[in-house]
């Protein structure tokens, strides 16, 4: 399978920083810089006492807004634990289950609609060409004679570009390799989007709308819980779930078994039989982001 040809293939946003942008980053990071001299510390910064009283607080608080008991987790990474993600495309069917299990999982904006994986359609005939992919394909049945599919979100990469943009450190690598985001550190000013080849990053242009009754309770703090207005967010394996010894949502939900996540650093798993057996690719290797999101065909 050959690697997407440009920098603008997967998506629509561009690698190169433009002018605009490059001006707004650069007074992202002014303002960054002021933030990070005399604002309060960052999450990883503080002790674990003080992240027990945040996450207390804000239990308290979405427990009052939605009616329900919110539990917010605030678990690290374990030792010994490197997680990545490998997806068989030649049975994905593009059903879509997995965006919507995500949603639902997430707690992602019902209106307007974040997903945070999009699922791209491209003809069998081309072979893989993401210039052409059409990420809003609505055929009465799928999957569609002669086309087949590609579903990509956040790619965890090892060397990521995001979080090299971050003005104020608000977005970083976990030792587990999870790459998280601070919404409380987040200044919305759309670096991290910028720099990411992959088109994974979501900004919040209204305050994401989620019925109190859809709202899953189940929360961490660098993940599911609720996102204001005016900052970016994206997958992050199920942070919630993955800490916890489950799989993430999409996975649990693929009714084609598409999907695979585990350890990497665990010779006995699944995901390390598929990288070691199986012809795995990555998007973009040129861009040398190191991604821990395989693709392979199983059949
Ligand atoms: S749920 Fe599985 S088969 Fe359906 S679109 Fe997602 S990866 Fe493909
Ligand atoms: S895919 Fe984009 S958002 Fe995810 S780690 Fe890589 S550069 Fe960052």
């Amino acid at each position: 399978m050959a690697t997407p040809r440009t920098a603008h293939d997967v998506d629509d946003h561009p690698t190169s920083l433009t002018r605009r942008s490059f001006t707004t980053c650069a007074a992202a990071a002014a303002a960054g810089w002021i933030l990070t001299a005399c604002g309060p510390k960052r999450l990883y910064d503080v002790s674990r006492e003080r992240l027990r009283e945040l996450v207390g607080d804000v239990e308290r608080e979405y427990s009052a807004t939605y009616g329900k008991d919110v539990t917010v987790s605030a678990a690290g990474p374990q030792p010994g634990v490197l997680f990545g993600y490998a997806l068989d495309i030649s049975r994905c069917t593009g059903c879509r289950r997995c965006v919507y299990a995500c949603v639902e999982e997430n707690n992602q904006s019902r209106d307007p609609q974040v997903h945070w994986i999009r699922v791209l359609q491209m003809d069998k005939e081309h072979g893989v060409d993401f210039a052409h992919a059409d990420q809003y394909y609505e055929p009465a049945q799928v999957p569609e004679e002669g086309k087949f599919y590609v579903p990509v979100s956040c790619q965890q990469c090892r060397d990521a570009p995001c979080t090299k943009v971050c003005p104020t450190g608000a977005t970083w690598a976990e030792k587990d390799g999870i790459v998280v985001i601070d919404y409380d550190w987040c200044i919305g000013c759309r670096c991290c989007m910028s720099a990411c080849p992959y088109g994974a990053r979501h900004f919040n242009w209204k305050a994401p709308s989620v019925a109190a009754t859809d709202v899953n309770p189940h929360m961490h703090y660098l993940g599911n819980r609720p996102r204001p207005k005016g900052v970016v967010e994206k997958c992050t394996f199920c942070i919630q779930r993955v800490r916890e010894g489950r799989y993430p949502a999409c996975v649990e939900v693929c009714p084609v078994g598409a999907r695979k996540f585990g350890n990497l650093l665990d010779p006995d798993s699944e995901i390390r039989y598929i990288i070691e057996h199986e012809r795995v690719m990555v998007l973009k290797e040129e861009l040398n982001t190191m991604p821990k999101f395989f693709y392979f065909y199983g059949t």
